[in-house]
């Protein structure tokens, strides 16, 4: 199961973007037979394009229309494929020479191949049906409950992928989510990444627990041991345990990311995280905590309470992350000193004393509450 974000637009507090787009991968399970149709049938869509994209390079008609005008007819006769997939290559080759009309475009054999809603759809069962050289057929896919919730979103066109490095087979679906208006927060909730918990927010809630903890090190560790050996076979295992890896760190951000968002919505609180390359410039940590830090996607669970915050209208402030730190909450002194430790702050002014994941997410509240947006919201209501 993959999950990505495309087009997830600035997130500045001005937002008022209607839609966002998420892309979803859904794994197909197909029998071996239908490996082998698919196969063939990825060939034959790739084989028809090379053709009409040497007819269009030479003749210069990239046009879509008119390159079916040109070529419809004719390729209808000599293809074994349906109309309505001839239309389709027709229109990936079109499309391909938007970009760039320099070269002649050449498709890879089993290069991705667009499908619409005439030869591709879902059916009962966590099954898609899709047009091949042996008719229509029907395939199961995997679908995690995360992604499930985004299908109903689906917009226009689906490709049909095989990825040559897992040797598996996808269907990518584009889906239009719909924001919604933040409402309006009487509050921030500031989160911390990283250095102690995955995640702390400003009420001292801690986001991951124990059990999440030992395995990330854990994972850390076993990759470590297999960099060093450099042979064949560790490397091979270090890819496989990168995959696992990467698995458990996306449900784990995935369910990290729900729950601090629907407190949010719960308290009627805005969410204030750290500006994207924050971590790494603020952070002066030793090497240790510092491979910790970066071996989790941080960047994936920042976006995923991003966009989650935009689907349930939770208001979303991206802050300054300097000096958020080594500021005491209590008394405001800023020093490098307050830092007692990687995961302690004491301040040396009024002596305050707390975790400093704690102390750097009131601090990342604190931020947000005094920039302007916030409270010309609050005071025009
Ligand atoms: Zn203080």
């Amino acid at each position: 199961m993959r999950f990505l974000l495309v087009g997830l637009t600035k997130l500045k507090f001005k937002f008022r973007i209607q839609l966002m787009k998420i892309a979803v991968n859904l794994k197909l399970k197909p029998t071996e037979e239908q490996t082998k149709i698919l196969f063939e049938t990825l060939e034959s869509c790739n084989n028809l394009c090379n053709d009409l994209s040497r007819f269009a390079f030479e003749t210069k008609n990239f046009n879509q229309f008119s390159l079916h005008k040109a070529k419809y007819h004719e390729t209808r006769e000599s293809s074994e494929l349906s109309s309505q997939m001839v239309v389709r290559c027709i229109a990936k080759v079109s499309d391909s020479y938007r970009a760039d009309r320099t070269t002649i475009h050449v498709f890879r054999k089993w290069a991705a191949q667009p499908y619409d809603d005439r030869i591709f759809s879902f059916k009962e069962g966590d099954q898609i049906s899709l047009w091949t050289l042996s008719g229509r057929m029907k395939i199961p896919f995997v679908c995690g409950e995360h992604q499930r919730k985004y299908l109903r979103f689906r917009k226009g066109e689906v490709d049909l992928v095989y990825s040559k490095h897992s040797k598996k087979w996808f269907v990518n679906i584009v889906c239009d989510i719909p924001e919604q208006d933040p409402e309006f927060s009487e509050k921030v909730l500031g989160v911390d990444f990283g250095l102690v918990n995955i995640a702390t927010d400003s009420d001292g809630e801690v986001f991951s627990g124990s059990s999440v903890e030992n395995k990330r090190i854990w994972y850390q560790e076993r990759r470590k041991r297999l960099q060093k050996k450099k042979t064949k076979a560790s490397k091979r295992r270090l890819k496989k345990i990168s995959g696992k890896q990467h698995r458990f760190q996306t449900w784990v951000n995935h369910n990290i990311s729900k729950q601090l968002v629907s407190k949010a919505k719960r308290t009627r609180s805005g969410i204030a995280i750290e500006d994207l390359n924050g971590i790494r410039k603020e952070v002066t940590a030793r090497k240790s905590q510092r491979n910790r830090l970066h071996n989790w996607s941080f960047g994936q669970l920042r976006s995923f309470v991003s966009y989650k915050s935009l689907m349930e209208g939770v208001e979303l402030f991206v802050v300054d992350p300097r000096n958020t730190s080594r500021t005491c909450p209590e008394c405001g002194c800023v020093d490098k000193k307050n830092r007692k430790s990687q995961d302690r702050f004491s301040c040396i002014a009024c002596g305050y004393s707390a975790l400093a994941d704690y102390v750097g997410a009131r601090n990342i509240a604190k931020v947000a509450v005094n920039r302007p947006e916030f409270s010309a919201r609050r005071k025009t209501g």
